[in-house]
């Protein structure tokens, strides 16, 4: 998503002379990994894209994955930077010297460029369970993000480990085709309700006709996000009440079994974790063949897994929903700056860059959906678009002779993050949760303010806040 824009974007402003390097042998990045059954977007599709191309052909409010992959390829097609992608090699460093950074691919390609934008994804390096004996299960074991699937489910007793957004969607998809499916839940997680009807041919042909009805969609979907916004950077606002009513009404109102619901009640407030989203959750748990885990799991055996009231839950299929390493970002790449400096010295505690997008001494390097960005149940294609925006100025100014060399000032670099820092303790994610969002202090990684400052933000960089050197 990120690195087909970047391209859209050189493109447009004549800068033909770029290359997009892909490990892997097609495009889709999450929307080619991600296969599980069930996958689909939570932020609405309208949403979901870019602006600059909109789709009429959504078919749902909320549309499945392998459309989303469809449309990232027609995109990256339609506006003719395949050609520019390198296929099937990964970078393996970014070195600069003598103010250009050399690039090296596992493959042995050594190329010479101007500037960098790491378009490297943030939900992208599976994280596995440290679960003992997992090694040891004797049937089929895989992590959602590497679904295998010449499993058979139809009557199989699946385990899924996790509950997070995909293990919920996951869940919803095959609960009704396995002959056992058991949820092995550490934490239960808020669950807001979602419908998801599918547009009608008339209303895709009205899109089609008439687009200004799509960008009218877009931000009144928008307007909401803005709203969900403003509730989770203040935990005591009023939005943030209407966000926990929401998800408690659900609970209470969708899980009939009194000693379910109460499992299935988190004990820390809606939001302060990924929020679920979902139409059918509650309903697919309370299914017959549907079973919720609440006990720890205490190991994995050849059997099945083993939970610490001395159970024995046996499975034929284990499906890891465990998530992502989420402060990898450009990593294991090697990226090596001015004077030497190591990335991966300067990130040692944790990742850091001036709003997501610049590191000082890296100059010309610019990330994409870069550490703490906004994440919250937004569209990061739009958070993407908003800071390409940004890049674009950042390169027009070398471009303009300024300088040959630009990055954050290391003071600029050390204000932001003290002030994000200190927002990000009045946010819902700082209220007393464990979860992804969290750095290795319990500080939440993420943008602690409205998304509307992060739009103004990226409108025009604070040029004090950036060296030009030569
Ligand atoms: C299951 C799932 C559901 C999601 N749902 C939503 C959602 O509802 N809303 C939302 O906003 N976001 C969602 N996300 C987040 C999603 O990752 C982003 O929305 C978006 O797809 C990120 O795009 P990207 O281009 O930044 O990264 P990616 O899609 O991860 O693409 C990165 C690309 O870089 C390539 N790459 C990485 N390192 C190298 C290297 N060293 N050399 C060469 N190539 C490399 C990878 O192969 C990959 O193709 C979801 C993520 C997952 C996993």
């Amino acid at each position: 998503m990120a690195g087909i824009l970047a391209a859209i974007k050189l493109k447009e402003a004549g800068l033909a002379d770029f290359t997009v390097y892909e490990k892997a042998d097609r495009l889709g990045g999450t929307w080619r990994e991600n296969t599980y059954p069930g996958l689909s977007c939570d932020v609405p599709s309208h949403l979901y894209c870019y602006s600059f191309a909109l789709n009429p052909g959504w078919s749902h409010l909320y549309s499945p994955g392998p459309e989303i992959e469809a449309y990232f390829e027609r995109v990256a097609h339609d506006h003719g930077v395949v050609p520019h992608v390198r296929f099937g090699d990964e970078v393996t460093a970014c070195v600069f010297v003598d103010g250009r950074w050399q690039l090296t691919t596992a493959g042995g390609v050594h190329d010479e460029v101007d500037v960098v934008i790491a378009a490297t994804g943030v939900l992208h390096h599976p994280k596995y369970p440290d679960i003992r004996g997992l090694d040891s299960f004797g049937g089929a074991v895989f992590h959602s993000a590497r679904w295998d699937h010449g499993v058979a489910l139809d009557g199989a007793r699946v385990g899924i480990i996790g509950t997070g957004s995909t293990a919920m969607q996951i869940v919803s998809a095959i609960v009704d085709r396995t002959g056992k499916l058991s949820l092995f839940q550490r934490t239960a997680q808020w669950v807001m309700p979602a419908v998801n009807p599918a547009y009608t041919p008339d209303e895709q042909t009205a899109f089609r006709q008439d687009p200004l009805l799509m960008e009218g969609l877009r931000d009144s979907v928008a307007q909401l996000f803005d709203h969900f916004s403003d509730g989770i950077v203040d935990s005591r606002s009023p939005e943030m009440a209407m966000i926990e009513k929401f998800c408690l009404d659900n609970l209470e109102s969708s899980v009939s079994d009194p000693d379910l619901r109460e499992r299935l009640r988190p004990d820390y407030r809606a939001a302060c974790k990924r929020l679920i989203v979902s139409t059918d959750f509650y309903e697919a748990i309370q299914k017959p063949g549907a079973e919720l885990v609440t006990d720890a799991i205490d190991g994995v055996e050849p059997g099945g897994v083993r939970t610490a009231d001395g159970r024995l839950h046996e499975l034929d299929v284990l499906v890891l929903a465990t998530g992502f390493k989420v402060d990898a970002f450009v990593r294991p790449i090697t990226v090596v700056g001015r004077g030497s400096v190591d990335l991966g010295q300067v990130w040692v505690d944790r990742p850091e860059a001036y709003l997501s997008i610049s590191v000082p001494d890296f100059p010309n390097f610019f990330m994409l959906n870069g550490p703490n960005g906004p994440v919250g149940n937004f569209s990061l294609v739009e958070v993407a678009e908003l800071q390409i925006g940004y890049i674009m100025q950042l390169i027009d100014r070398l471009r303009s002779g300024g300088g040959r060399q630009i990055s954050a000032t290391a003071d600029a670099m050390a204000r932001f993050e003290s002030a994000r820092v200190e927002a990000a303790k009045n946010t819902i994610w700082a209220t007393g949760c464990r979860s992804w969002y969290l750095d290795d202090r319990g500080i939440p990684a993420a943008w602690p303010w409205p998304f509307r400052q992060f739009r103004s933000e990226m409108a025009e960089p604070a040029w004090e806040a950036y060296e030009l050197r030569d």
